[in-house]
């Protein structure tokens, strides 16, 4: 018995002799299944030619795999009370991850923007005795259930130490991003708000590889939803894509440009 993982998304499914028929999460039009075909490797396999990189991302602590594995996202240790709130998650898990956030104070919680990043996550849980939390609106997309995933409903969630779960919607129905009160705050959006090459504006997307935009109505709800909150930085899905300042003007003043451009005012 192993538990496969998708070599496509790095989503990791339960116990079974044989690989999945298909991954569902690649399946679904939002991701791809690779020309070549679905592929599937193991943790043990991923843990022998890949390791992690734990390493400061604008005030934050980053941890991504290298090489890059799957969609090539990296996750952010967040400070939450005396230990920390893994923001997104990777699917490989190590014993020198797990030293390198156990030297850090470990984790109290973990809290995942959308199924693409759920990754290994019931693996991650259960290494650190922590919760999951996920919009219940994207439950079907869970395909490793876990006892430690606890679905939140409605548009926010407080989970103390100053740390907000902000649902945004867009890119999946529960696209969930965290805000962080500490300092002049902080929105972390994982795919819901994408930070882009132009850091003075940021996108919004359906489907960021097949290029499939969102409804106007949808992009104005993100940025209704962050409306609320005060902050000035903003941290995207991979390394180095951090706004450190002004992040709040550039999502409305982005908002504005994406309604403009479906209106053919741009042009
Ligand atoms: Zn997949
Ligand atoms: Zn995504």
């Amino acid at each position: 018995m192993d538990r496969f993982i998708c070599v496509a998304c790095g989503t990791q499914y339960p116990d079974s002799r044989e690989p999945p028929a298909s991954c569902p999460i690649c399946l679904d039009p939002r991701q791809y299944v690779p020309p070549g075909g679905q592929r599937w490797t193991t943790m043990t396999a991923l843990r022998e030619d890949h390791a992690n990189a734990v390493r400061d991302e604008g005030g934050l602590v980053g941890i991504g795999t290298e090489p890059k594995f799957a969609i090539g996202q990296r996750a952010l240790l967040v400070p939450y009370g005396a230990s920390n709130l893994l923001w997104d998650c990777v699917t490989l898990l190590d014993d020198d991850t797990a030293a390198a956030v156990e030297a850090r104070g470990g984790l109290g919680a973990i809290a995942i923007s959308h199924p693409h990043y759920y990754s290994a996550m019931a693996e991650w849980a259960e290494r650190f005795g922590c919760p999951i939390h996920l919009h219940a609106a994207d439950a079907e997309w869970v395909m490793r259930p876990s006892p430690a995933v606890e679905h939140w409903d409605g548009e926010t969630l407080d989970l103390g130490h100053g740390i907000t779960l902000i649902r945004g919607g867009g890119h999946f129905r529960g696209g969930t991003m965290l805000h962080r009160a500490e300092g002049d705050g902080a929105l972390l959006t994982g795919d819901i708000i994408q930070v882009i090459p132009d850091r003075a504006h940021v996108g919004f997307m359906w489907s960021y590889p097949n290029l499939v935009p969102l409804p106007d109505a949808a992009v104005r709800a993100i940025a209704a939803a962050v409306e609320p909150f005060t902050f000035e930085a903003l941290y995207g899905a991979w390394w180095s894509t951090v706004i450190p300042a002004g992040a709040k003007a550039i999502v409305r003043r982005s908002a504005t440009r994406y309604s403009e451009a479906l209106r053919e005012v741009l042009g």
